[in-house]
């Protein structure tokens, strides 16, 4: 009697084993029927790298633009409200309180605010952030196509964008938004929409207006001028570069839609995968 029920649960056991086997091929064929790209084997390791359609949509160096509207998910999945997160805003004020962002781009924020402030400059007001396609409506009809774009196409819908302004004047005079401008890509963050660039980007001027894009992306685009539309040309263009900031080596590699295939990752580097928004996927090897 013994051994018939030892054999019972050995044969519910092994079904057991079976039927999570079936569900789990089941699961990865639907995965692969309904998006994946391309399965890519990590050079000198058996691991492998699914790249995923949604990959080609999110990320900190999407464009969003008049031509490039933002995909569903787009938009940084940690998206927060700011006020009463001191950690989220530093010395930076809030001109309402239901201003939201990415909170690793707050976080990011705060660093480069914090390092202002030390240099005595801490006048900053945070007047917008995050905004969803009601909000980004709402305000095109208020300002009309000339001062707002229209909602899908903006920004802000990233959680990436933020408009920083001065408590003490117009960013353009401010020593709030010379600083920045000085200093922001330091920090990851670029203007994204300065006055000799208005024929590229299709928007005035805006002394307030910031982006993050990361490391080494910011420092590269400041130092050669480019504003995003131009930089993502240049990587297209040019596949793969590599950079030195503050003594440290990133590599920027570019893969238009036809070369995913040829994506490598090298074993042991951190790396991150951001889309263009246009069906091009940017790797960034870090130090
Ligand atoms: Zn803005």
């Amino acid at each position: 009697m013994k051994k018939w029920g030892f054999t019972t649960l050995i044969i519910i056991l092994l079904l057991i084993i079976a039927v999570s086997k079936l569900v789990e091929q089941r699961s990865g064929s639907a995965e692969s029927a309904d998006g994946l790209i391309q399965e890519i084997a990590l050079r000198s390791s058996g691991q492998s790298l699914q790249v995923m359609e949604e990959q080609l949509y999110t990320g900190d160096l999407l464009l969003v633009n008049s031509d490039s509207p933002i995909r569903p998910q787009g938009t940084q999945p940690d998206v927060t409200e700011l006020f009463g997160h001191s950690e989220l805003t530093g010395p930076a004020s809030l001109l309402e309180r239901d201003i939201r962002l990415s909170r690793g781009v707050a976080l990011k924020f705060v660093v480069m605010v914090d390092a202002a402030a030390n240099e005595g400059i801490e006048h900053f007001m945070i007047s917008s952030g995050y905004r969803d396609e009601l909000e980004q409506s709402r305000l095109y009809k208020e300002k009309g196509s000339d001062y707002a774009l229209p909602p899908g196409y903006s920004e802000h819908h990233l959680g990436l964008a933020l408009d920083i302004g001065s408590t003490e004047g117009p960013m353009a005079e401010a020593k709030e938004g010379k600083w920045l401008e000085k200093n922001a890509a330091r920090y990851g963050f670029v203007l994204r929409y300065p006055a000799d660039k208005t024929e590229i980007t299709g928007i005035s001027f805006e002394p307030w207006h910031f982006r993050y894009v990361g490391l080494p992306h910011s420092v590269l685009m400041k130092k050669n001028n480019w504003v995003l539309e131009e930089y993502l040309d240049m990587l297209e263009e040019k596949e793969a570069i590599s950079t030195t900031v503050n003594g440290q080596k990133y590599e920027v590699c570019y893969y238009a839609p036809e070369r995913l295939s040829e994506l490598k990752i090298p074993k042991g580097r951190d790396y991150a995968l951001s889309g263009d928004n246009r069906g091009g996927l940017i790797l960034t090897l870090y130090p």
